[in-house]
């Protein structure tokens, strides 16, 4: 097990008031793996990437760090790291062959592990259980994990309460999920770690418009970081839609080992929340049948599905419904007036089948070719017209949006 203590100082307790003045987290292992030595520069960035966000003005990490990795927190604007006096020697990157996959068993995370090397190796991050956290519910993944294990995958369960730092609960930084694979990384010889970071979330098309992600502040902190402590960054499917996710998972052997809903048990989704709306909507479009009847009943039922639907402008992932609500029939006036709001018939969606080319840069160099062999067998590449269609996306709030959105909220 590792400990991480926390102390903050009246400005960070300004900044966020319930934060307190000592705080720790850690990460526990089970079964066979092991830490052993862990690296000062990557203990470090696990310090980083679960406090980042309390700091007000500076984080100071009361141990030494290598020059290299000192150098590269300077790319953080926002506040100063500090380190202790003193120097150790930088990593280099194994030459090992060995690459990790941070595992949610979610349908994107399974495709990523469906177009890596054979001999990944998965870190799954259990969520510690508390009284705070009533409906997320860890047997789906543990039971795609143990099906992963079955089929002769490497697969770690480390546990972690690092969520319980942050008011309302939940991850400090997105990649904070990535911890307990750099704590394995000496151990294991990790040369990468892969992420299951699709291209709506890479290149902005789940929100107002498109973005090239090499270029954002994201990708320029989190992969310098990264990189100086010898670890690859590395996003498989960040060129595949949430589209191209879901058929990867249908038509690859092990797509079957995921599942989206972490609010019911194995295969046993709970077809209220938010994700199986997506899903089931999805799923039916791809099969060519109706509008289910889970969908339209959510819409109905579901404080989550409308709160989705009505509050966020853009609605999260929207494309990804116009694309399914495009392709399925019935549902009546409801799901005609979703059709409206989503602009059905109005926006082109074909492109989300398809792997997105320019995005092979962001897989690790080590197995770039074989991901981009394996996403060009299973979704094909996208053409110049389908890339235009992409670089084009924006989805902005309008007049003529919120009139389709109120005559939307008056039918349900
Ligand atoms: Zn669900």
């Amino acid at each position: 097990m590792i400990r991480f203590n926390v102390f903050s100082e009246p400005a960070d307790r300004r900044r966020n008031p319930n934060f307190g003045e000592v705080r720790q987290f850690s990460f526990k292992l089970s079964g066979i793996s092991k830490f052993g030595e862990v690296h000062s520069d990557r203990l470090a960035l696990v310090a980083i990437l679960c406090t980042l966000p309390f700091c007000s003005e500076e984080l100071k990490v009361s141990w030494p760090v290598s020059q290299r990795f000192r150098e590269a927190t300077k790319v953080i604007s926002r506040i100063k790291v500090i380190f202790s006096e003193g120097s150790i020697e930088p990593l280099e990157r194994q030459n090992s062959g060995r690459h990790a996959l941070s595992f949610s068993g979610g349908a994107d995370s399974t495709a990523a592990l469906a177009v890596m090397p054979n001999s990944t190796e998965l870190v799954f991050m259990l969520r510690s259980k508390s009284r705070a956290r009533t409906l997320y519910d860890s047997h789906a993944a543990l039971e795609s994990c143990r099906q992963l294990r079955n089929l002769g995958y490497t697969v770690h369960i480390v546990e972690s309460d690092f969520e319980y730092l942050r008011s309302p609960i939940g991850f400090p930084t997105d990649l904070a999920v990535a911890s307990p694979t750099i704590l394995l990384a000496d151990s294991r010889k990790f040369e990468s770690v892969a992420f299951g970071t699709i291209l709506e979330s890479a290149f902005g098309t789940s929100g107002s418009r498109y973005r090239n992600y090499v270029d954002s502040s994201h990708y320029r902190l989190w992969s310098t970081l990264f990189q100086s402590v010898a670890l690859g960054y590395s996003l498989p499917v960040a060129g595949v839609s949430e589209v191209g996710s879901a058929i990867l998972c249908r038509d690859h052997p092990i797509g079957r080992f995921h599942q989206s809903c972490i609010r019911g048990k194995w295969e046993e989704p709970c077809n209220k929340c938010w994700k199986c709306f997506r899903k089931n909507t999805l799923m039916a479009a791809l099969e060519g049948s109706d509008m289910p009847n889970s969908s339209i009943d959510s819409i109905r039922k579901s404080k989550e599905v409308r709160r989705n639907l009505i509050e966020k402008k853009p609605i999260r992932h929207e494309g990804v419904l116009t694309y399914s609500l495009q392709r399925i029939s019935g549902g009546g006036e409801i799901i005609q007036s979703l059709r409206d709001l989503v602009r059905v018939g109005a926006i082109e969606t074909d492109w989300m089948e398809y792997w997105y080319p320019p995005s092979s840069g962001l897989i690790d160099e080590d197995y770039e070719q074989t991901s981009v062999g394996l996403l060009k067998k299973y979704l094909g590449e996208m053409v110049k017209s389908n890339i235009d269609d992409l670089h084009s996306w924006h989805n902005e709030t309008s007049d003529d949006r919120e009139t389709r959105l109120s005559r939307f909220i008056r039918l349900i």
